[in-house]
């Protein structure tokens, strides 16, 4: 697919983005959503957005492409995108979130959810993108308009937020979290969360400070991106605040990511292998990505459970659990090491808060993780079993259609040459036996992703830098 990526489409506010194209993504998913749907009353769609400048202009142009095809729409304003999921799940309707999730504050985009709150299925996105890219041809050229007197109508749903909080609320053990005595701060990092995850953690009775708790989507005290080099407020805020636990998330809040009680991060592969060590029993699956840390391998083999690999995005894993699912096998937890984690019996959707109010369980002592004790636990403690590797992540970019193809061939020659297992479900992973590297194309912005783990940051970086130095060598002889 060109138009959809493996997170929806997203671009530069201006560049692809521009109301005009919103309109076209919406008419054609309102396309799609108006031939599923039968019944006498006229098709429904929920829209929100996330806190970006130009959220607004978006959703009015997605409202309006909704409307043109005759479908009416529930305007859920600014909500992280679980709580549309949560919404399109008990409404029955699909749902358009108008966002870019981490990317900077100049991008935006679009993702589309399917009538269950999951993800819209490949089969239904590639329909999506096939009338897109007509339109795009010839503006002429397209699903048909809704006669004048079948367009659609919007409605303002004001509780969407408060809805969703209700529904994290009830799925996790409120006593036991605030039987704790919690202190957590948090940074929702200007984006939706802002406006949910304050109330949710001081309702689980947790005592709860806040740094970039206010939605403002010119991002002023950080970028969306809930990764170390932009959190070192939230770890001043911990050490202030003798704050158990900090959380913090990416704009459309579907990730959690975590700081320890001395405000240091905490890998979210290391969270990510706590959380599925609490809830693996033998027999059952996890499933991650091709860039899955060792951590995630040990959990999976101390609980007796298997781990299936996918390609790299949120849309393949859901797509292996459901594949799972329908065999018999139950997936208790999912998810990949960015902070996006998935619980398929609560929602096969990532949520941030559920996410971090299921890490503040363990710190409560729900759940046993082997080698870590019953009762209140620290951040330290619950992620102590999977410690002892070090990772190393590095970017780099391209210019040109024609860097980015010297960068591929020389990912692809420094695999044929290296001793290592090679694995090309997504990008090359090479596996040393107690070390790995991949190099991966980003599927959002022009760059390329290289990840190392290792048991000495030594080690990792080296791998790292050994796979960058033969891209930058391929781009200079290029
Ligand atoms: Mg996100």
């Amino acid at each position: 697919m060109e138009v959809f990526g493996s997170s929806g489409v997203r671009g530069v506010v201006g560049d692809l983005m521009t109301p005009a194209f919103v309109g076209r993504v919406a008419r054609a998913a309102g396309t799609v959503w108006r031939e599923r749907h039968d019944g006498p009353d006229r098709p429904v769609a929920a829209l929100a957005r996330d806190t970006r400048r130009t959220g607004e202009t978006f959703a009015d142009a997605a409202a309006a492409g909704l409307t043109s095809v005759g479908l009416d729409v529930h305007r859920l304003g600014i909500v992280p995108i679980p709580g549309l999921q949560a919404y399109a799940e008990r409404e029955g309707i699909p749902g358009l979130m108008v966002t870019a999730s981490h990317n900077p504050p100049e991008y935006n985009g679009v993702k589309l959810i399917g009538l269950d709150g999951i993800e819209l299925d490949r089969g239904d996105l590639e329909r999506v993108e096939a009338h897109v890219r007509a339109m795009r041809s010839d503006g002429a050229i397209g699903p048909a308009h809704a006669p004048w007197d079948e367009t659609g109508r919007t409605r303002r749903v004001g509780d969407a937020r408060r809805r969703y909080i209700e529904g994290v609320l009830d799925a996790v053990d409120r006593r036991a979290i605030a039987d704790a005595g919690l202190t957590v701060a948090l940074d929702p990092g200007h984006g939706a969360g802002a406006l949910t995850s304050p109330a949710l953690f001081r309702e689980l009775g947790c005592d709860v400070v806040t740094v970039n708790a206010t939605p403002d989507g010119h991002f002023p005290g950080r970028n969306p991106e809930p990764v170390p080099e932009n959190l070192h407020d939230l770890g001043r805020l911990v050490r202030a605040a003798g704050a158990d636990v900090g959380i913090a998330h990416d704009g459309d809040a579907d990730r959690a990511v975590f700081y320890d009680a001395t405000g240091e991060p905490v890998e979210g592969d290391a969270t990510l292998a706590a959380l599925a060590a609490a809830d693996l029993a033998p027999g059952n699956a996890t499933v991650s990505a091709v860039n899955v840390s060792q951590r995630l391998v040990d959990a999976a083999d101390r609980a007796g459970a298997d781990l299936e690999l996918t390609p790299i995005g949120s849309t393949h894993i859901i797509t292996r659990i459901e594949e799972l699912q329908a065999e018999g096998t139950h997936v208790p937890v999912a998810g990949e090491g960015n902070g996006g984690v998935l619980f398929p019996p609560y929602r096969l959707a990532r949520d941030g808060g559920y996410t971090a109010a299921r890490l503040c369980e363990l710190l409560a002592g729900v759940g046993d993780i082997v080698g870590v004790d019953a009762g209140r636990r620290t951040v330290r403690e619950i992620v102590a079993p999977f410690d002892g590797y070090e990772n190393v992540r590095l970017n780099v970019g391209y210019g040109s259609d024609a860097e980015r193809e010297a960068m591929l061939d020389a990912i692809g020659t420094h695999a044929d040459e290296s001793e290592a297992e090679v694995t090309t479900i997504d990008g090359y992973r090479l596996d040393f036996g107690d070390a790995w590297v991949l190099a991966r194309e980003s599927g959002t912005e022009p760059l390329v992703r290289v990840y190392a783990e290792a048991p000495s940051r030594e080690r990792a970086e080296a791998l790292a830098h050994a796979m960058r130095e033969d891209i930058h060598g391929a781009m200079q002889e290029h």
